[in-house]
Parts: structure tokens; sequence; C-alpha cells
């Protein structure tokens, strides 16, 4: 399998590659040169599979030229292995229409688990074969971070440097990152925003004299590795639900886009989706783009939903670069505009494209609120306030009732307890195998957000390309 950038003038490269480079060298982001195929009968071939044979699956012909199935299978049983759910992404039922994906039953307590754990594996694979070092640089807005961290930390040949923005990410979220003393973490709050933290590193990857001297790579959800990772679920659940034979919906809260674009793939693939809600919380831009055709970036609202805090979508560029017929020309065209004005319309076809697929819903704090309530009343459901954005969106949603509704549970109520306490008066326990996380020490620097202070912070402590 190729893969090409969404800009148009980078090179065409292999999975290993891809997946070490994360971001395209002409600022854009890898796609699969074109979407593998299934047919019914390879999706009713899924039925009954296990987690990471269904993984191996679906993710075969996205690795192909670079890993065997034997040897993915194997990084599949190691990185899924770490998870505290046989199934895995266990799906529970909220009454007759409604479902919730649960993908918060990795090590750090959100979805990120799913493809970090994976991504790690990968990464120490192709970096022994290649004898080569490796230096993370990433911004995350809270569960990037410790699903990131955890995936890498004390590999020999990876250095990881994570940025958030101080003060805004929960408590847990922070411990998860800052508790982890491995000697190749560095955590820095940054006195900035989550997307003056992203820009931040999209510039520490664009400065040529840095990437000479290190071998940097992205753990974001730019890198395309992760997407793949994330495809699986649809699959996992969608089968479970009764594909190929019945179409599935899926509400998804998000952010950056990475993860409602997985499930894009998924039904490229062949998988019956009948609809997408892309679920945001005020922070709307992508409900702007998808209902108007307006991509303008706001101000950052902060909200009891930090991981989706985001008014610039870095996957986004992968659906209008797809949707809108893949001219890679015109879209480094429309992305440079963007970067100037921080604005752009999207064109008809992108419109199109998207509207097939997708819809959306913005979701304010009480909307939030009472799905909280909701899936507690209903259900006996305590979920995270992230789940609860996707889950007051799918229930807005304009389908033939008997098309099952899977919300996408983001995140282990726990990380949130103070805004699920709120909403429903219940306060979440850590589960028992994070339970010591308020007893540890941290470590973590504290840097203006500026390109100086942090390329420096980092230059003096990672390993230089051999
Ligand atoms: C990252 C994250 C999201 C948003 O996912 P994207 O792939 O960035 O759209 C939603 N919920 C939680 C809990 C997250 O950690």
């Amino acid at each position: 399998m190729h893969y090409v950038s969404t800009r148009g003038s980078a090179p065409a490269l292999g999975f290993e590659d891809v997946t070490l480079a994360g971001l395209a060298s002409d600022g854009g982001l890898y796609l699969p040169e074109s979407w593998p195929s299934f047919s019914d009968g390879d999706i009713r071939a899924l039925s009954g599979l296990s987690y990471v044979e269904t993984a191996v699956r679906v993710m075969a012909p996205f690795v192909a030229g670079s890993l065997g199935e034997e040897e993915l299978r194997e990084l599949c049983t190691a990185a899924y292995g770490r998870f505290s759910h046989d199934a895995v992404t266990p799906l529970v039922q909220l009454d007759h229409r409604h479902w919730l994906l649960e993908l918060f039953h990795g090590p750090t307590l959100a979805f990120k688990d799913v493809a970090l754990q994976l991504l790690g594996q990968l990464f120490e694979r192709f970096l022994s074969r290649r004898d080569d070092h490796l230096t993370i640089v990433g911004a995350t807005s809270g569960d990037t971070g410790s699903a990131a961290i955890d995936a890498v930390a004390g590999r020999e040949k990876i250095d990881i440097f994570m940025l958030h923005p101080e003060g805004r990410v929960s408590d847990v979220q922070r411990r998860q990152m800052t508790t982890v003393l491995a000697p190749n973490v560095y955590n820095i709050a940054i006195d900035g925003s989550f997307d003056d933290a992203q820009a931040l590193v999209k510039a520490m990857f664009n400065d040529a004299a840095f990437s000479r001297r290190f071998n940097v790579s992205a753990v974001n959800s730019i890198n395309w590795a992760r997407l793949m990772a994330q495809v699986v679920y649809y699959f996992y659940a969608g089968v479970r639900l009764g594909a190929p034979d019945r179409a599935i919906a899926f509400s998804v809260p998000t952010g950056n886009f990475g993860d409602v674009f997985a499930g894009y793939v998924a039904a490229q693939m062949g998988l019956p989706v009948a609809k997408l809600m892309v679920a945001t919380n005020v922070n709307d831009i992508l409900h702007r783009a998808l209902a108007e055709g307006d991509y303008s970036q706001g101000q950052v609202v902060p909200t009891a939903t930090p991981s989706m805090d985001i008014q610039v979508s870095s996957n986004f560029e992968r659906l209008l670069f797809d949707a809108g017929g893949r001219d890679g020309k015109a879209l480094a065209e429309q992305m440079k505009g963007f970067e100037a004005s921080r604005a752009m319309r999207l064109t008809n076809a992108q419109r199109e494209g998207a509207s097939k697929l997708f819809t959306s819903a913005r979701v304010d704090a009480d909307g939030m609120t009472m799905a909280m309530r909701w899936a507690y009343d209903a259900a006996g459901q305590v979920i995270d306030p992230h789940s609860a954005i996707g889950l007051a969106a799918a229930r807005t949603v304009d389908l033939d009732p008997a098309i099952p509704v899977v919300t996408l549970a983001t995140a282990h109520a726990a990380k949130f307890p103070t805004a699920v306490e709120r909403a429903t008066g219940i306060r979440p326990g850590l589960p028992s195998r994070v339970g010591d996380l308020f007893a540890r020490e941290e470590a973590y620097a504290k840097l203006p957000c500026t390109f100086e202070a942090v390329t420096a912070y980092v230059a003096e402590r990672a390993t230089p390309r051999g």
C-alpha cells in the first residue's frame, strides 16, 4: 500500500515510512492512494472474531508491504493485551435504539489508547529494523498526551516531548502524564491554549534546521497509523449490530476530526454506515463547516470537555482532500489561504462529498448535562462529558428509528469526576488499575508558548539523528 499527501507534492511512501514521518514533507497529511474494499462476504466473515483478529483483517491491507499478517497479529496482541476488558471495545445498550461503544478500557482511560498502544508497538518494530532513534513532539488537550506517554515510556529508541496547555487539562489527565518519570518522557506545560501548542509543534516540524538535527515524528492524529487503528472498532461494533445486512449510524464526540474520520474510512471500505454524526461542544468550527461551509477559526472557549476544545481540526484536511476529488495542488492553495486568514469556504464539491455521510450538531453545557442524566436514568450508565456530547447529538439524529445509533464513549467518567458529579450527583471513582494516581510524584517544565523557548528545551534534551 502506498500513501499520498493531501497537498500533492510530497513523495508517495509506504506504511513504515508514513508511520515514522507523521506529517508529510509538504505540510500535508498522508492517506492511502486508494481505499481497500471489503465485500459483504468479507464483512460477514468478521462476525464472531475477537478484537485482535478483527484488527488483523481490517488493517492488513493498509500495512501490506511493511508488515506480514503474523507480525501484525503479534503487535495487536501486545497492544490490546493491555486493555482491561476482554472485548477491548465493548458495546452497551442504552435503550431500543441507542448504544455506547466503550473505548476507554485501555491504560489511560480514553479512546486514544486504542490507537496509541498499537503505535508504540509499530514505532518499536520499525525503529529496531532501522536502528534509528525517534524524537516525538506532540501537543495534547489532555488525552493524547497520557496515552502516548504510556505507549512509549521506557522505550530506548524514543524520546517524547509532550506540550499541554497549562491549567486547561483535568487533574487526572495532567497526573497521568506528569507522574510517568521514565527518562525518555518530558512534559511541558505551555502558557497558552491547545491550538497555540499545536501550532508550535507544527512550526517545529516545518523548521528545516530542527528536522535535520532530529528525527522528529508526530503522535497526534495527523499520524495515519492512529486513524487506521481506529477504523477497527467501527467494523467490530458494526458487525455485532448486523452489518453487512443492516446499516448503522455512529455519533462521535469530535475535536481534531480523527476519530470520526476513521468512521469515514470504514464506510469507504464497505461498512454500511447510515450516518456519521459529528458532535461538537460550543467550539463548533466543524459544525459550522459541515452545516454552512464556513471553516473559520473562532476563539477557543474552555469547557467541561477539554479534549474537544479545538478550533482547528487537523484531520478535516483529509476529508476535504478525499471528498473534494483528491486535488492536492488545489487543496494546498486552499490551506495556504486558511493558514493566512484563519478562514475559508468549502468548495461545492467538498460540501457535497461530505454531506453524503456526515451530519453535525453543536451541544452546549445544558445539552451535555441532560445527556449524562438521561444515560443514568435510562440505563444506569455514568458517562463522561465527552461521551455525553456525543450522546446528546445522537439523540437528535434524523434517521429511520430502525437504524441503531452507536455513540462512541471516548473517556471513562472517572477522568472528569467533577463535571460528572455536577451533572449526576455521582462522583465516579478511578478504576483500581490507576488507583494510586494521586499519590505519585509529578515532574514537568513550565515554558512560555514561544517557538524559541520550546525548541531550545527540546534541543538540549533530545537524542540527535545517528
Ligand atoms: C481526543 C478526544 C476526543 C476528540 O477526538 P478527535 O479524534 O480529536 O476528534 C473526544 N473525546 C475524548 C475523550 C478525547 O480524548
